[in-house]
């Protein structure tokens, strides 16, 4: 008997030694980049756009659920809370002024700390409500966006793996599942307003909603994302963007959105713009719609998840550079 236990403590003592000598020193930006797979993202998705979610409808039980998914992700990564251990920002149910029933809400917020500019920070967005059900009719959300919101998973598991390297981010990463977008971008508002760091020390806002399928138009053309907003405040965000681009991607920039004269107004549209408006560079990745798009079909099936892999990859590199560069980006075209 005593033999065995001795035997069960070496063999515990040996498997903690193995975890530490795992620290890898010599894994690179790429490498860390490589850890988003299309296999992870789609194993998130057909959960987080399951008909389980109902819709992910802002204040519904299955917005709930979607936010403690995200939660329960975080907490077994060994990511952190931005502060006390409190990964729900709670948003009265007054806040949503029209809605008609309004019930409080959350945005869901995990952060990894820099190492050398800690209170510089970078806010990486998603907002992971959506429009809910219409009787038995469940719209999954899985491009819009359910896309956006497992990206941020696989992109923080890699700053993580990273950090857990020796190699983590000189500034911070904030990583904000905003809430109630598709009622009116409420959940970026309500941050922009309560900002858990202040706006000030808030170098940028890459924002992701909906990056998991191919606009009709690039039907011959896939291999492309529509960058929106890049250039509009800061020069030195865009020019960064663009290099990174070049360097770590095959992915073509297409700025056809990003034309003041769009009718679309896509700047406008998602949670960046309560960014952009205090004066905060960003920029907003985004596929284009489809027929799917705000439709019951916008289902986990229909995803291009190798593309949307590559895409996610991309933000990671772009959010590394800003992270990790010596001078802090600001917004030097005001
Ligand atoms: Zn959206």
């Amino acid at each position: 008997m005593k033999y065995l236990i001795f035997t069960a403590l070496a063999v515990l003592t040996i498997s903690c030694n193995s975890a530490q000598s795992m620290i890898d020193r010599t894994m690179s930006r790429i490498d860390y980049a490589n850890t988003i797979t299309a296999e992870e993202l789609s194993t998130h998705l057909y959960i987080f756009a399951d008909d389980k979610m109902q819709g992910r409808m802002t204040g519904e039980p299955g917005q709930k659920m979607a936010a403690e998914y995200l939660k329960n992700y975080y907490i077994s990564e060994g990511i952190n809370a931005p502060k006390d251990g409190e990964y729900y920002q709670i948003i009265p149910a007054e806040y949503f002024s029209r809605m008609s029933e309004a019930k409080p809400s959350e945005n869901v917020v995990a952060f990894i700390r820099g190492s050398e500019k800690p209170e510089e920070i970078i806010v990486l967005s998603a907002h992971y409500d959506h429009i809910g059900m219409d009787e038995d009719v469940i719209y999954n959300g899985a491009d819009d966006d359910g896309s956006g919101t497992v990206s941020l998973l696989e992109i923080a598991e890699a700053f993580q793996m990273a950090v857990n390297n020796g190699n983590g981010p000189k500034r911070s990463i904030l990583f904000l599942h905003v809430t109630g977008e598709e009622i009116g971008l409420y959940g970026s508002q309500y941050y922009t307003e309560n900002p858990i760091f202040p706006l000030e020390d808030t170098v940028c806002n890459l924002n992701t909603d909906m990056i998991g399928r191919i606009d009709p138009d690039k039907a011959d053309n896939p291999n492309y994302i529509y960058l929106i907003g890049s250039d509009k405040l800061s020069q030195v965000l865009h020019d960064v963007s663009e290099s990174v681009a070049k360097e770590y991607s095959d992915l073509e920039l297409d700025y056809k959105f990003n034309d003041d004269n769009d009718p679309n107004r896509f700047y406008y549209r998602s949670d960046h713009y309560n960014f952009a408006k205090n004066n905060i560079p960003i920029i907003f990745y985004f596929n284009g719609v489809h027929e799917d798009y705000h439709r019951p079909t916008d289902t986990p099936d229909k995803i291009e998840y190798e593309l949307m892999a590559k895409r996610a990859r991309l933000i990671f590199q772009t959010a590394w550079e800003i992270a990790n560069r010596e001078e802090r980006i600001t917004a030097d075209k005001l």
